[in-house]
Parts: structure tokens; C-alpha cells; sequence
């Protein structure tokens, strides 16, 4: 009699757990058609059309002009540049002039980091602020010190970010704040790598309210302060 009784709640729990097994398996399905859809609408965004009018520097997310050379005062100046109006569709508030190696890292970067940043919210980045590009200038200002990538091309300033419902994210307001503050310090660091060189707030009292990224290389590795 126990013998049956057991046979039976075993019988029962087979049972039950046959039953939850496919109920699991129905909801991996379900998990699986929502993760098919998901990338299916995640690769129609990240793999979009390229813009018509890109292709400059070879990259067919680089949307301007090529300027030709910009001859500048002793060691500024710059081979074949292009000024770049926008690069993996998101527009930048002036146009940029570049080498192509600081164009195509700020393409790179934008892909990489700086639109997952933001993700989906707001609609998306849609603006760089560029505070600054081409400029014959030393580091920082400073009389005597070396000629600044800037006056090489290699160099560009982002002081703030426009996403597609009008909504700005500075680094004056936004640094080290909330989720803004996160969006942009996970930018900062993704620049790290694409650019040889990174200054943001903190670094060296230059660059609080703007981000320097250049394509200086070191021997070291990145500098990204
Ligand atoms: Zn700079």
C-alpha cells in the first residue's frame, strides 16, 4: 500500500514537473521571440542606411566636405582636411575641420559609446556641442608651451549633448550628476582608445566644462585623464 502510494506521488511529481518543464519551455519561446524581435528593431537602428552625402574619409557615416589642405603658420595646418557636419547620424552644432584620422575616431566613438550612452531616451543623441576644432593654438593657451593637436586637425572640444526632444546634457551642469552624469562619464571613457588623448572635468583644471579628445599616440598607451 505505501509502495502504491509513493509509486503514485512520484507518478504525480513527474507529472507536475512535466508540466512546468514545457510551461518553462513556453516561456523561453515567448523570451526568445521578444529577444528575436528586439535585435531585429536593435539591428535596424545600428545598422541604418548610411546618410546620403557620406562617405568622406572613406566612411560612409562621415557626412561633409573635403577642404584640401589647410596651410597653417609653422606647424599648424593640416593634410587633406574635411570639415565634417555629421558623423553616424548625429549632427555636430558647427562644422568640424579635421584631420581624417580625428574624423573617423570621432565616427568610431560616436557608434561606440556616445549614442548607447543615451540610448533610446529622448529619442536618442541627435547633437554634439562642438566647442571647439581647427585652431592655431599652443596647450591650453599658454604662451611658449607646444602647438596643441588642435593646430594639427587631430583635435576636437565637446562641451554638451542634444537629444532628438531638445533635451542638453553639459558637462558644466551634468558631470558627475545622476544619470546624465553616468551617460557621460561612460562616453568619456569609451573615447578612451579611439582617441590617443582624453581630458575631462578633473584632469587638469582646463577641462571642466568640455571634453579634449585628440589622436596623439603615446608610447604608453592612451592618455585619458
Ligand atoms: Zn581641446
Amino acid at each position: 500500500m505505501t509502495r502504491l502510494l509513493i509509486a503514485a506521488l512520484v507518478l504525480m511529481l513527474a507529472a507536475c514537473g512535466g508540466r512546468s518543464e514545457r510551461a518553462d519551455r513556453g516561456a523561453d519561446d515567448l523570451a526568445g521571440v521578444g529577444g528575436f524581435l528586439q535585435r531585429a528593431f536593435a539591428g535596424r537602428s545600428d545598422d541604418a542606411a548610411p546618410p546620403e552625402g557620406g562617405g568622406l574619409c572613406g566612411d560612409p557615416y562621415l557626412v561633409g566636405e573635403e577642404v584640401g589642405d589647410v596651410p597653417g603658420p609653422g606647424v599648424c595646418g593640416i593634410e587633406n582636411a574635411v570639415r565634417v557636419t555629421s558623423a553616424s547620424g548625429v549632427t555636430l552644432s558647427q562644422p568640424a575641420t579635421l584631420h581624417c584620422s580625428a574624423a573617423r575616431a570621432l565616427r568610431t566613438w560616436v557608434d561606440a559609446s556616445a549614442k548607447p550612452a543615451f540610448g533610446k531616451r529622448g529619442g536618442g543623441l541627435s547633437e554634439l556641442q562642438v566647442a571647439a576644432h581647427y585652431v592655431c593654438r599652443t596647450r591650453n593657451h599658454k604662451p611658449g608651451a607646444k602647438i596643441s593637436e588642435h593646430g594639427k586637425g587631430r583635435a576636437i572640444d565637446i562641451s554638451a549633448f542634444r537629444l532628438a526632444d531638445g533635451t542638453e546634457i553639459s558637462l558644466i551642469s551634468d558631470w558627475g550628476r545622476g544619470e546624465n552624469g553616468k551617460a557621460l562619464k561612460s562616453m568619456w571613457e569609451g573615447a578612451c582608445g579611439p582617441f590617443g588623448t582624453v581630458l575631462g572635468p578633473g584632469s587638469d583644471g582646463y577641462h571642466e566644462n568640455h571634453f579634449h579628445f585628440d589622436t596623439a599616440s603615446y608610447r604608453g598607451g592612451p592618455y585619458c585623464r
